[in-house]
C-alpha cells in the first residue's frame, strides 16, 4: 500500500522538518508546495515572477496554480509508492481537488501537528534558511553555514514579524478550516508540535502507523 501522508499546521509548526525527515526514512519524495514556488521565484520562470510578490507579503497563491502544481507533480512516477504533502492543501478548494485528485489512490493519512500561537510566533522569528539550498537550519544551532551545503544562513523573506503575523492571520482564516475538513475521517490524527523534534518525531511515525490501520480496515479514504 502507498503512504500517502498529508501534513497539516500553522506556519513555524514543523511540518517541513518532519516532513523531510519522515520522507528521507521512507525514501519517499516529500512535496513542500512552498518549496516548489521558492524554486520557481529563484528560476525566474512565469509562476515564480507572479508568485513573488504575493509570498512577500505572506498571502496565498490562487487555488487554481497551486492545484495544477499538484495535480502534475503527483502523477509523476516517484509519488506513485507515497509522498508527504507538506504547505498543500492551504484551503477547502484545494482539499477538495485533492480529494479528486486521490480518487482511485490509496487513503490519504491526515496528520495535523499543533503548536501554541506564541510560540509558533518566536520560531518564525528566529527560523534561519539556507540561501543556496533552502533548507531550514535548526532553530536553536546557533550554526552560521547550512550543515547540509555550506551555504549561507538568511532570514526567509516572509519570516519578517509583519509578515509572519499577515501569514498566522491567513492561516486562521484559510487553512484552520481544513481541520474540520479532514477531522471526521478515521485516518485523521492530531499530534504535540511544541515538543523536541525527536518527540514530536516518534509520535508523528505513532500516530501514521494508527492512521494507516484505521485506513485499510476503513476503505479508500
Ligand atoms: P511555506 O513554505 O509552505 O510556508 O509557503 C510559503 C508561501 O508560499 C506561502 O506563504 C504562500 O504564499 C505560498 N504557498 C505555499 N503553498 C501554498 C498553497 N498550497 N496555496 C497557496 N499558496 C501557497
Amino acid at each position: 500500500m502507498a503512504l500517502n501522508l498529508l501534513m497539516l499546521g500553522p506556519p513555524g509548526a514543523g511540518k517541513g522538518t518532519q516532513a523531510e525527515r519522515f520522507a528521507r526514512s521512507r525514501g519517499i519524495p516529500r512535496i513542500s508546495t512552498g518549496d516548489i514556488l521558492r524554486e520557481a521565484v529563484h528560476a525566474g520562470t512565469e509562476i515564480g515572477r507572479r508568485a513573488r510578490a504575493i509570498m512577500d507579503r505572506g498571502e496565498l497563491i490562487s487555488d487554481d496554480v497551486m492545484i495544477g502544481i499538484v495535480r502534475e507533480r503527483l502523477e509523476r512516477d516517484d509519488a506513485q509508492s507515497g509522498f508527504v504533502l507538506d504547505g498543500f492543501p492551504r484551503t477547502v478548494a484545494q482539499a477538495s481537488a485533492l480529494d479528486g485528485i486521490m480518487d482511485g489512490r490509496d487513503p490519504l493519512l491526515v496528520i495535523d501537528i499543533v503548536v501554541p500561537e506564541t510560540e509558533l510566533v518566536r520560531r518564525l522569528g528566529t527560523r534561519l534558511i539556507c540561501a543556496k539550498c533552502g533548507t531550514n537550519a535548526p532553530i536553536a544551532g546557533g550554526a552560521a553555514t547550512c550543515a547540509t551545503c555550506g551555504g549561507k544562513l538568511v532570514q526567509r523573506a516572509d519570516d519578517d514579524q509583519a509578515v509572519v503575523l499577515e501569514r498566522l492571520k491567513v492561516y486562521h482564516r484559510q487553512s484552520e478550516p481544513l481541520v474540520e475538513y479532514y477531522r471526521v475521517r478515521p485516518t485523521f490524527r492530531s499530534i504535540d508540535g511544541a515538543q523536541p523534534p525527536d518527540r514530536v518525531a516518534a509520535d508523528l511515525a505513532a500516530a501514521i502507523v494508527a492512521a494507516s490501520n484505521v485506513g485499510v480496515a476503513g476503505g479508500r479514504r
